[in-house]
């Protein structure tokens, strides 16, 4: 027998939120946007000659990284893209999360931090959240590797306020601070002004959620240049082309477009604050949520239950079986119509317990 398999770099991935093939579902588990991206994008895809697909794409991403920042009126040099913001991520974990320190993240946070470090051998210590969910910003104060955390986190939809924030920077000088702000823009203040003050600071957006476009994958993290030049070092070395044509020109179309980015944000917000005062009717209760996400659980019935009972009704939302979580669900934001389906089946449910 040969010996290969104790070789192999094993690993425990992530799990990704279901994507069930059904037509007739309410898709309320895996935070995408209800609404279709910017009218803009349409056009530049009908208009897309597939002859540009002959040659490779821009490894620079240039067009698209001008847009981005444009849009928050930063320097080109301060940004870099990636398939998503996962890929974003990975790469700031391979490239700046290189210490024998342990690096710090909340112990209930976005389910990929740890299969990250896992899979690139880099220590770690998860800090407890507070009871109410929100991060106690002395925890971070400790000597370490790195420090990551979504602003707002993830799955509880908490915001940590930028002078918070600004605390941590202030005791973390010598390591990489990255603000993992895949929620931001449903309400919260991003932490970007922030980076021309730090050196050390990265904050990593996406195109997943505020602008409807999770199918295309497209993440940015902006930050000091030299922080950006790090890190499209390592993605040279390891793949220089990966936004393709399609993307690229997508992208670009969809970040041009403020207006609508404003518009669908602000309906998400308000459909949002809507169902809070109805899940609270209800019985449920949530730490105050700053996504399009509300974490709830419910004063009688578990959440395993409800998870199951909706379900059945064909209303996907996301359980998570993990210990301090598993009495909760994480309700993504639709529609109007979508959430009044989700809420009249409660409704009926709740009240023949
Ligand atoms: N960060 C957080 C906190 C997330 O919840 C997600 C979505 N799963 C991501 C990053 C990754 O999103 P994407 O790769 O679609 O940009």
């Amino acid at each position: 027998m040969s010996n290969w398999e104790s070789y192999v770099r094993k690993v425990v991935p992530y799990t990704p939120g279901e994507q069930p093939k059904e037509k007739d579902i309410i898709k309320l588990n895996t935070n995408e946007n209800p609404y279709p991206p910017a009218p803009g994008v349409k056009e530049v895809y009908r208009a897309f000659e597939t002859d540009r697909l002959r040659l490779y794409p821009d490894p620079s991403c240039g067009e698209l990284v001008e847009a981005i920042a444009q849009f928050y009126g930063v320097k080109k040099e301060e940004v870099f893209v990636g398939v998503g913001s996962d890929d974003v991520l990975a790469m700031i974990f391979l490239t700046f999360f290189n210490s024998k320190k342990p690096i710090l993240f909340p112990d209930i946070t976005y389910s990929f931090y740890d299969v990250w470090a896992d899979m690139l051998r880099i220590p770690y210590e998860v800090q407890p959240l507070k009871s109410d969910f929100t991060i106690d910003v002395t925890d971070y104060e400790k000597e370490n590797g790195g420090i990551i955390f979504p602003n707002p986190n993830a799955p509880t939809g908490v915001l940590l306020e930028t002078d918070k924030i600004e605390q941590i920077l202030q005791k973390n000088k010598d390591v990489i601070v990255v603000v993992d702000e895949a929620y931001i823009d449903f309400g919260g203040k991003s932490a970007l002004p922030l980076i021309q003050k730090y050196d050390n600071l990265l904050v990593v957006q996406t195109f997943s959620k505020s602008r409807s476009m999770a199918g295309i994958r497209i993440g940015y993290a902006m930050g000091n240049e030299k922080l950006i030049r790090y890190l499209s070092d390592v993605k040279y070395s390891f793949n220089s082309y990966t936004m393709n044509q399609l993307t690229l020109a997508l992208g670009t179309a969809a970040i041009r477009d403020r207006a609508y980015f404003e518009e669908t944000t602000t309906k998400v917000v308000q459909t949002r604050e809507r169902v809070k005062k109805e899940l609270k009717e209800l019985g449920f209760s949530f730490a105050d949520s700053m996504s399009n996400f509300i974490f709830a659980t419910h004063e009688s019935v578990t959440a395993k239950e409800l998870f199951e009972a909706l379900k059945k009704e064909h209303i996907f939302v996301r359980y998570f079986a993990k210990e301090r979580i598993d009495n909760y669900l994480r309700i993504s934001i639709g529609t109007d119509e979508q959430m009044d389906v989700f809420l009249s089946f409660l409704r009926k449910y709740l009240k023949k317990k």
